[in-house]
């Protein structure tokens, strides 16, 4: 039931989103916008304790948030040093001219492989049913 209960509200979001025109989306609702806004914030704090421990060292500015919701460090300049593909989010940036390692060329960038996706994926399904356990 529960489950049932949480797949209602996640396709009712994506159905109230799908539905939103461009114009609308601007307005969204201002406790949502600060919600947001209260996300990058902790994603912020997040990212500079990472970095403080020598986890986190992105190839984008501003940084990706990707590789920590997903692996809890952010592991894409060595990769791309080491000619190795970076998180998805990364490949974006540098598209959109946001790349901040330089000698570096956007279409050299590739983006993580499917097989790797799936490793970081499957591992954050596992973690997130051991977290409902906990409850
Ligand atoms: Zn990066
Ligand atoms: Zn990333």
């Amino acid at each position: 039931m529960r489950a049932f209960k949480i797949l209602f509200c996640v396709g009712a979001m994506a159905i109230g989103v799908w539905s939103l025109s461009a114009q609308e989306a601007q307005k969204i609702d201002p406790e949502i916008q600060r919600a947001v806004q209260a996300l990058r914030v902790q994603a912020r704090k997040t990212t500079l304790q990472l970095m403080v421990k020598g986890k986190y060292s992105c190839c984008i500015s501003p940084g990706c948030t990707f590789c920590t919701m997903a692996m809890g460090h952010c592991p894409c300049v060595q990769r791309l040093a080491q000619g190795e593909s970076v998180c998805h989010t990364c490949k974006g940036g540098w598209e959109a001219g946001h790349g901040s390692v330089p000698g570096v060329k956007k279409g050299a960038v590739k983006a993580f492989e499917g097989a790797f996706l799936k490793k970081v994926f499957d591992e954050r399904k596992k973690s997130l049913k051991r977290k409902k356990r906990r409850k």
